[in-house]
């Protein structure tokens, strides 16, 4: 790109985004990092439309980043059923508790600095500072990246850090030069909303786009084929056969996961690796009287997971020290699960119960 079109590029986007950009969603409009961070952290892996409702739950129950502080873990794990990646919720606690007590309550101005947070890596760092401080540092999230590989028909395989590293020194290069107060946020905006609504994965709208001048992969006439990666998501496959001990009263037996891997520290059915496993934990006396639900499956990014759940019904007085879990876990009465945080398939399946 010659230095012309490096210039160019910026005043494009900026123009662009002013007009044709996104520039109602509720986070926006704002330089409060507290909101600005929510709403960065919770768009990881999430679709607008579906982080619009929590979002706006998170607000309501913590107004400021010393209310999120402040909270009970599982408060904070409830709120975000539902959502996934449940690690991104358990950093935000952690954070909000190191603004708190490191920083005085107020976000850090720098997106050096920012990252030095539980869960802020260098993208939402940039983000953050961007937005709220105008600080001129670049984004680089997935639409990003698509964005600058096809405007600079960046044909490098981003699998390599090198050519990461490359690619980043580009995007500082391209950064507004001028009235950074103004400039920078709607930079930002742009250039995501670009990738977001434009210059999509599939099918790039390229005859409207504001930068179609100066893209060069573009003008190479196959736009798709940037950017280029050659790393590929491994997927694997977990079997888990799910016990849901109840008694009589609809109470059901819920045990807290470990901290690390899938589901950490949210509470959840006893799982077991196979039928058996689950069967020999139980009390004899219980064994014959399961009931078999019919297996499912639970799709994760990186894992199909199938899911056989199996009813024991216990009596009243019965506790669970038989499975050997017992200190993890508690019996949990109805209406009382519902406001504890739980992993979505687990809640949509206790939410269909069958009949005693
Ligand atoms: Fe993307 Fe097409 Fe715009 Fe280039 S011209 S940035 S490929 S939408």
């Amino acid at each position: 790109m010659n230095s012309a079109s490096v210039g160019r590029f910026a005043e494009d986007v900026v123009a662009w985004q002013k007009k044709h950009g996104r520039n109602s969603l509720p986070w926006q409009n704002t330089r409060d990092p507290y909101r600005v961070w929510l709403s960065e952290i919770m768009l990881q892996q999430t679709q607008v439309a579906t982080v619009l409702a929590y979002y706006a739950r998170f607000l309501q129950r913590f107004p400021a980043v010393a209310n999120l502080a402040s909270a009970q873990p599982d408060e904070v794990l409830a709120l975000w059923s539902g959502l996934g990646y449940y690690s991104r919720a358990r950093n935000m606690h952690r954070c909000a508790q190191d603004v708190v007590a490191l920083h005085g309550g107020q976000f850090p101005r720098s997106a050096q600095l920012l990252q030095t947070l539980p869960g802020i890596g260098p993208s939402t760092a940039a983000a953050i500072a961007s937005f709220c401080f105008s600080e001129r540092v670049a984004i680089m999230d997935g639409n990003v990246k698509r964005v600058l590989t096809r405007v600079l028909a960046f044909s490098k395989d981003l699998a390599s850090t090198k050519n990461e590293k490359q690619l980043l020194a580009v995007a500082n290069n391209l950064l507004p030069k001028k009235n950074l107060k103004q400039t920078m946020p709607r930079y930002t905006q742009g250039v995501m909303d670009l990738g977001a609504t434009v210059c999509t994965s599939r099918k790039p709208r390229c005859l409207v786009c504001p930068v179609q001048g100066i893209c060069e992969s573009y003008a190479e006439g196959d736009p798709e084929k940037y950017p280029f990666k050659t790393k590929k998501l491994k997927r694997s496959v977990e079997h888990l056969s799910l016990l849901w001990a109840r008694k009589p009263d609809g109470s059901v037996w819920l045990e807290r996961r470990p901290e690390a891997g899938i589901w950490g520290g949210l509470y959840c059915l006893p799982a077991f690796t196979s039928e058996e496993a689950l069967l020999t934990s139980l009390p004899e006396r219980s064994r014959s009287r399961v009931q078999y639900l019919p297996p499912f499956k639970h799709v994760l990014t990186h894992k199909d997971m199938h899911l056989s759940p199996v009813i024991a019904g216990f009596s009243a007085s019965q506790n669970m020290s038989s499975i050997g879990a017992i200190e993890r876990g508690r019996w949990f009465l109805p209406g009382e699960w519902q406001l504890t945080g739980l992993p979505a398939p687990i809640r949509k399946l206790l939410e269909a119960e069958p009949d005693q």
